[in-house]
């Protein structure tokens, strides 16, 4: 099959993240077993969604995980002129349809590849990861990284995750981090807010917190030029709370996120905000005993990526992609969870980050075209025994 049969394959499945993705794991699947590769599941718990991990070529220690995810985002709301799950030439050198950029595209060149990846006499082995609801927070890939690095006698070294970035070598992500803060106070007349205890006020003193402690950040020179912007930024991005002008708000709840750049921590940003909001239990607790905050994750922390630019993976992805310019992106990718499982880990791939998520996505044929090269030339790479 060519990639563009494949990638035709691939986008008629409407697999969104957070949803079963068993028809187009199945697929590939069935895909790689006609080729006889030994493919491994990473399955839910409930069994209605998996991952996927197979190794092409020699059980040696090394060799490059490729990693891509099969879910995409949704489609409603958005005004496409075609039906996105079919993937339509409109011969003006573009590929249409939901996930052609984001990341079919590059699960094509993948698949496509297999059977000069099998032919090739690879001295060090090729891996592929494809992971399910990448879109709703990255939630597979750990597992699958980690999987994978269990599963193997023999070791993988570095990992190259296939996001679109125009086939630019990317080594830097910020962390990202979803969460939701809840705060319970006392109900009661308007005319009362120094007896009772208000969750608005209280909940609009938290933000202000958290916006002082992201200018902290930045008065305190935590800059990293690689980043746009250079600093780590909290953001509130959804309040909620009150009935009326003159009721106390005894509920109070807002949603905010936090991307950090590398020399910053996540965890220890949330946990100086955790130590004010227990100062201020404490202290308004005189007024109304029950009074409580409660900070909860949306969902798993996303790692950042911190490549140096002479990793060699750097120089791999340098060589294979033909471009060496390194860039940094403020996207979730899976790239970090790669690297904490001990992976050399880099993102490249084909198509734009601007056409993924919209209506009317899609991929150019050069850009899949680029993506083939790239894997013809890992296949060269890895075939060489000076490659380490
Ligand atoms: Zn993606």
């Amino acid at each position: 099959m060519t990639v563009v049969n494949i990638l035709e394959k691939l986008v008629s499945f409407p697999v969104l993240g957070g949803k079963s993705n068993l028809s187009i794991l199945n697929w590939i699947k069935d895909y790689l077993e006609s080729y006889g590769v030994v493919v491994n599941l990473v399955p839910n718990e409930d069994g209605t969604k998996a991952s996927l991990h197979c190794r092409i070529g020699p059980a040696t220690d090394g060799g490059v995980i490729l990693s891509g995810h099969m879910d995409v985002v949704p489609v409603e709301g958005q005004d496409w002129t075609s039906d996105p799950f079919e993937l339509i030439d409109k011969e003006d050198g573009k590929l249409y349809g939901r996930g052609s950029c984001d990341m079919k595209g590059f699960l094509a060149c993948c698949l496509a590849a297999l059977p000069d990846m099998l032919k090739a006499s690879l001295k060090k082995p090729i891996y592929f990861a494809f992971s399910y609801d990448e879109e709703v927070g990255c939630l597979a890939a750990p597992e699958l990284a980690k999987h994978i690095r269990n599963h193997y006698v023999e070791k993988p070294k570095y990992a190259l995750i296939g996001e679109p970035s125009m086939m630019e070598p990317i080594v830097g992500q910020k962390g990202i981090y979803i969460l939701e803060t809840y705060v319970n106070g006392s109900a009661g007349h308007s005319s009362r807010i120094k007896q009772e205890v208000s969750a608005i006020h209280e909940a609009m003193r938290l933000i202000l917190w958290l916006e002082a402690k992201m200018d902290k950040l930045i008065a305190d020179k935590r800059l990293d030029d690689r980043f746009h912007p250079p600093h780590s930024s909290i953001h509130i991005g959804l309040v909620n709370g009150g009935i009326a002008p003159n009721v106390i708000a005894d509920k109070a709840h807002f949603y905010w996120d936090l991307r950090t750049i590398p020399m910053d921590d996540i965890q220890s940003i949330v946990a100086e905000f955790d130590t004010f909001c227990l100062e201020r239990e404490i202290e308004l607790r005189s007024i109304f005993p029950d009074f409580s905050i409660k900070t909860i994750e949306n969902h798993p922390p996303v790692p950042h990526l911190d490549t140096k630019a002479d990793d060699p993976i750097v120089g791999l992805i340098k060589k294979i992609s033909g471009n060496s310019k390194l860039d940094t992106v403020s996207y979730a990718a899976e790239a970090g969870q790669f690297a904490n499982e001990g992976f050399h880990s880099a993102i490249c791939g084909p198509g734009s980050i601007e056409q993924a998520h919209r209506a009317d996505e899609f991929i150019s044929k050069e850009q899949l075209d680029m993506g083939m090269k790239m894997m013809y030339k890992l296949i060269q790479e890895l075939s060489s025994e000076a490659f380490s």
